[in-house]
């Protein structure tokens, strides 16, 4: 995969290729834009077409510097995340800390980055830095990459990819050329759901709706990441507001990590589609297997209380995704809710 793969996003995609052609690519990128929309793939294609021998300033994408960077393992790709992240990309195991593996940028991962661009790059004509995502950064280690932007080292392009720019310093901000990255449209996010998750049209336009236009979020309701979908809608639809229990078992289970919580509200949020559906006497389910289950809860329940659990559940999805609240809390207190 390049750049020039990165679809959905022609404006984004065209200001770095503008840049490369030209041959003066500027020192500091900012990628903006919701989650899953294609900002780390441009980050990814911008870095190869950085230190790619075969095209250089275009990325060939099949190199083994191209394939290198998209394995992390591009000696002068330098990749600076948060513990969590690394782990929640199997870059790093849970055991490799002896605590809780941090959701921070800290100052000492930003001086460790600071002494190897203070080294001529090893392979490539330059060195390349991406930041996933920049906002992890706390506001001290923003403060030292400060320095970084305002003296930069020589052959060194910096990628900050962000979906909550208004995380960063001003200053920081105000150094980096910013490149805005929209939601993709939703005829992309419903085709490739339909190729990708092999759902049938109308399930697909469905999922895609949901999606707000990333990519990510619709595959997250991918069958495959959640091991018993089936258990878990119904031990959900066992939750009850008179046995506390069933609620902080819940919350236990699907809020072991933010990713279990984002992929069990995806497909809570479907679930809440079907029973919507079933309700109206409509016959297109995303779980048809557990219609039985859909005509009892529907029999069950008004409209304003349907209305209720899709802010809930999307209420918590967005507290968990932007503003990193504990993702076991926020399912309690969904469930709560949605029992009171
Ligand atoms: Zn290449």
């Amino acid at each position: 995969m390049t750049l020039r793969d990165v679809q959905g996003q022609p404006r984004a995609v065209h200001v770095l290729q503008a840049s490369l052609a030209h041959g003066t690519v500027h020192h500091a990128w900012l990628l903006t834009g919701p989650s899953g929309v294609g900002k780390e793939l441009a980050a990814l294609g911008m870095a190869q077409a950085l230190v790619c021998p075969v095209a250089p300033l275009a990325g060939c994408g099949k190199c083994p510097a191209c394939a290198r960077v998209s394995r992390f393992h591009h000696p002068d790709v330098l990749w600076v995340m948060s513990e969590e992240e690394a782990v929640r990309r199997k870059l790093a195991a849970r055991s490799d800390f002896d605590h809780v593996p941090s959701r921070e940028i800290r100052v000492d991962q930003v001086r460790r980055l600071q002494e190897r661009l203070a080294l001529r790059p090893l392979e490539a004509p330059r060195k390349v830095v991406l930041l996933l995502p920049a906002e992890a950064m706390n506001p001290q280690a923003q403060n030292a990459f400060l320095k970084t932007l305002e003296e930069p080292p020589p052959e060194t392009v910096l990628l900050l990819v962000s979906a909550a720019p208004d995380r960063l310093l001003p200053t920081l901000r105000s150094r980096c050329v910013r490149v805005a990255f929209g939601p993709l449209p939703h005829a992309f996010v419903r085709d490739e759901v339909q190729r990708r998750l092999e759902v049938t049209p109308d399930v697909a336009e469905a999922v895609a709706s949901l999606a707000d236009g990333s990519l990510e979020r619709a595959l997250a309701l991918d069958a495959e990441r959640l091991a018993d979908r089936r258990g878990r809608i119904e031990r959900f639809e066992g939750v009850t507001g008179a046995d506390l229990r069933t609620v902080l078992r819940f919350a236990d289970e699907a809020g072991s990590s933010r990713e279990e919580a984002e992929a069990t509200l995806a497909l809570l949020t479907v679930w809440v589609r079907d029973v919507a559906v079933t309700r109206a006497g409509g016959e297109s389910l995303f779980h048809p297997e557990l219609r039985p289950l859909a005509e009892r809860v529907a029999a069950g329940i008004d409209d304003d209380a349907l209305h209720r659990r899709f802010r809930l559940l999307d209420d918590a999805l967005v507290a968990i995704r932007q503003r990193n609240a504990s993702p076991r809390l926020q399912l309690e207190r969904m469930l709560l809710e949605m029992e009171g």
